[in-house]
């Protein structure tokens, strides 16, 4: 049986929009060393912005969007959102008869009239042997780049804003001793270290598949010192909130399946919430012993 001190912690949270799925984790968030964030939609707040198109000679930013607004119109990555909003506000109209696969951590691949479509990263060219200009891997922003049968034919540059509480709730959780605060992100490496750079985290991790973010927590946790709690947002992230010691999703935007898993939910999609649940985990273990 749970003690009753913990309803009274479990109802001071809720109160504040952080819903802890049972009394162990008021109690387990108390002893966390280690936190571990997400990027996209958990620092940041996950809506992109398209803010430039580049094309290859002999295409036309007209054509280049709707291929890419075409594939990404089955997708519900945020950065799928973004291009679907830019294709309308430029009245590009967008096809839905294709279908698509979508390969995490890489972007979307998908048959049009018989032509091979690529949408995503850098990563997802390489990994087909497609050339693109040299100069995109340098680029500090978010990149949707797009190949048809093996030619690169143009890219959108796209730019996330940071949450305004993310900087307060990095500074937060120092003051409660987390020792050890990292990023681990899908996204490029130079944006991933820039923002640790702005945000004060202690490591920052880029370039990562979904089972990179599982191996890397798998690796924290090998340390028996370590207590650590993962922040995500996305389906893919659901593993890594299973895994972790304490797996705290944003409930506002966040995926089902990320919610579900979790053992604590921020309802209000401020990561500055996290040393909210701590402080609140440890005044009720201040009352119950
Ligand atoms: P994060 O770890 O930052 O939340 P994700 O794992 O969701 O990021 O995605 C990692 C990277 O894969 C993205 O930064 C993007 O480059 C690429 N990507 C994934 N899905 C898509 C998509 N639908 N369109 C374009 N790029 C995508
Ligand atoms: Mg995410």
């Amino acid at each position: 049986s749970i003690p009753l001190g913990y309803f009274g912690g479990i109802g001071a949270a809720s109160r504040q929009g952080i819903l802890f799925k049972g009394g162990n984790y008021l109690d387990a968030i108390t002893k966390i060393n280690t936190v571990v964030f997400d990027k996209t939609g958990t620092l940041t707040k996950g809506v992109f912005e398209v803010q430039q198109v580049h094309v290859r000679e002999g295409f036309t930013e007209e054509e280049v969007v709707q291929t890419i607004a075409s594939v990404e119109s089955r997708s519900n990555h945020p950065i799928a959102k973004a291009v679907g909003q830019y294709a309308k506000s430029r009245q590009i109209s967008i096809r839905r008869d294709v279908e698509v696969s979508e390969l995490a951590g890489y972007g979307l691949k998908t048959l049009v009239d018989g032509r091979e479509v690529l949408v995503g990263n850098t990563r997802l060219l390489e990994k087909y042997g497609i050339s693109f200009p040299s100069e995109l891997t340098g680029v500090p922003e978010t990149l949707v780049v797009c190949a048809v049968n093996g030619v690169y034919i143009g890219h959108l540059l796209l730019a996330d804003t940071v949450k305004e509480d993310a900087k307060e709730a990095v500074a937060a959780l120092k003051k409660l001793n987390i020792d050890n605060i990292q990023i681990l992100s899908g996204d490029k490496q130079t944006i991933v270290s820039k923002l640790a750079g702005y945000l004060g985290v202690d490591e920052a991790y880029g370039d990562l598949l979904p089972e990179d973010k599982v191996a890397h927590v798998e690796a924290l946790k090998s340390d028996p010192g370590r207590r650590v709690a993962f922040v995500g947002d996305g389906i893919n992230d659901a593993p890594v909130l299973a895994l972790s010691d304490v797996g705290v999703a944003m409930g506002g935007l966040g995926s089902d399946a990320a919610i579900e898993i979790a053992d604590v939910v921020l309802q209000t999609d401020q990561p500055g919430r996290l040393a909210m649940a701590i402080r609140i985990g440890k005044e009720t273990r201040r009352i119950i012993w």
